[in-house]
């Protein structure tokens, strides 16, 4: 049987019936996983020992009558989550060799609900990067679009899914390292509200900007993953008590015929401007015609400020993650250069451990929040963000949700624009606003180009709309 093709639902309803066990589907994956790790290079770690084990105390507690949401089922973690005993590196040489003490909030509530952790699946050092090139320990490749990126930061959990490694998987998303690569290998891929999710436990990429949230094959896949890991946490004071509802009922009283009868989907203009991808536009307006098909209306909306999101975007980042890495001093965590003189230290493990990349946005960071320049960037930043919000909550008293592309091309092969960070660095145009304001976003497949690259389609939901997202997405999926 080929386990790592299943769904979370597939997976459960398999287990309950006693067609194959939880060890079956571990061994399963564990064959297959082990055996791309030469080209894909979806993981950064493999724990075969640990999930076996996990496997059969999830098959002992089935077989005495246990059930749980996710019991048995096995994910894969991206490297940037704390998982008690193995180890978190954020892709980063600079955390080589350690291990996490604890378990994040979001690993804890997975591993109550019986889920099984696989390994640490690649990603861009420290959350930095679409491409997964910028990993301390090397690239990951598009399972799908052979020979291309999947996409970052979260590219080793989107290749693990996509390439049928993983039944599904965690990322994280910053400034849109969720949807990105999901869209880059043909899933599902959720950045949830603000607040929705904890981020205890999770290394901070810029903490104003973060959201755990699921990779999957399906819609309700990601609605049962987000089910679990939502809600609030008295270890991260940012994370609101907001009821958490059941995701899976999103679609549940829908009319068969017209499920989106009633609903406005707003299509904010300055996001079909130049520099996207004819294909990719072309699989957009399917998406579109198929909302209307489904009873929708579409509706076009003005998001003024969207030419400021990426320039904000990237001051508010860099300004947190240079603060956030300040803690990586070759003292607390990870490698050490050993040296006499400790600020000689402090400078050479810096230098050793941390990639060009790291070392960018620490240097650009340092800069917009020093004495001289923060009014005029970071303090200049902060307003211009209130603005693209206070755009989005204007757009959402017109319409339920948005929809556009989530990038404005396809994967591109790896190693081209490597050396080009601003290449990169635009590549995030239409994800970057769901995060500097907040909102909850959803990313789903579109279908693909005539080189069979996957490209995926974003609605942009207000804060805890992901009843709606869910909803749409489940219909443009069936309709697909
Ligand atoms: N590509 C964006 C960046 O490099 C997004 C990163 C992320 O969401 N973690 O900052």
């Amino acid at each position: 049987m080929n386990f790592e093709k299943m769904t979370i639902v597939e997976t459960l309803q398999g287990l309950k019936a006693g067609t194959f066990t939880s060890v079956d589907v571990v061994k399963g994956l564990l064959a297959v996983m082990e055996a791309s790790q030469a080209t894909i290079h979806a993981y950064v770690t493999i724990d075969a020992e640990g999930a076996l084990k996990q496997a059969a105390e999830c098959d002992r507690m089935r077989a005495e009558g246990v059930d749980l949401p996710l019991l048995g089922v096995p994910i894969a973690i991206k490297d940037n989550m704390n998982v008690i005993g193995q180890p978190c590196t954020a892709s980063s040489r600079i955390l080589e060799g350690y291990k996490a003490p604890y378990d994040a909030t979001v690993i804890a509530k997975l591993r109550a609900a019986g889920a099984i952790f696989l390994g640490r699946t690649n990603m861009d050092e420290f959350a930095l990067g679409s491409t997964t090139q910028t990993s301390g320990f090397g690239p990951t490749e598009n399972p799908v679009a052979r020979g291309c990126i999947p996409g970052g930061s979260s590219g080793g959990s989107a290749a693990a899914v996509g390439g049928d490694l993983a039944i599904c998987a965690l990322g994280s998303d910053t400034g849109g390292s969720i949807r990105q690569p999901a869209s880059h290998c043909g899933l599902v891929g959720v950045k949830p509200t603000y607040g929705r999710v904890s981020r205890y436990g999770v290394v901070a990429c810029a903490s104003s900007l973060d959201q755990v949230g699921p990779m999957t094959k399906t819609v309700e896949d990601a609605a049962l993953l987000l089910n679990v890991i939502s809600g609030v946490d008295p270890m991260d004071a940012t994370c609101l008590d907001v009821p958490v509802p059941d995701y899976t009922q999103a679609w549940a009283k829908a009319d068969v015929e017209k499920p989106l009868a009633g609903m406005t989907i707003g299509l904010p203009v300055e996001y079909y401007g130049e520099g996207i991808d004819p294909e990719v536009r072309a699989l957009v307006e399917d998406a579109k015609q198929r909302a209307v098909a489904l009873g929708a209306t579409l509706k076009e909306v003005s998001l003024p400020h969207s030419d400021y999101g990426i320039p904000t975007y990237y001051i508010c980042m860099t300004a947190e993650i240079s603060a956030n890495l300040a803690r990586f001093d070759s003292v607390r965590y990870g490698m050490r250069v050993q040296c006499d003189d400790v600020i000689e230290q402090y400078k050479r493990t810096r230098a050793e451990g941390f990639g060009a990349e790291v070392k960018r946005r620490v240097l650009l960071g340092t800069f917009v929040l020093s004495s001289g320049y923060y009014d005029a960037y970071y303090n200049r930043a902060q307003k211009v963000r209130t603005l693209i919000r206070q755009d989005l909550e204007a757009a959402f008293k017109e319409c339920d949700c948005l929809l556009s592309a989530v990038t404005p091309e396809p994967a591109w092969p790896l190693g081209v624009y490597q050396n080009d960070p601003i290449r990169n660095y635009l590549s995030d145009v239409l994800t970057v606003a769901a995060n500097l304001s907040g909102c909850s976003a959803i990313a789903i497949p579109a279908g693909k180009t005539k080189e069979g690259k996957p490209v995926g389609v974003q609605l942009i939901g207000p804060n805890f709309g992901e009843m709606t997202l869910f909803k749409v997405a489940k219909a443009l999926e069936i309709a697909r």
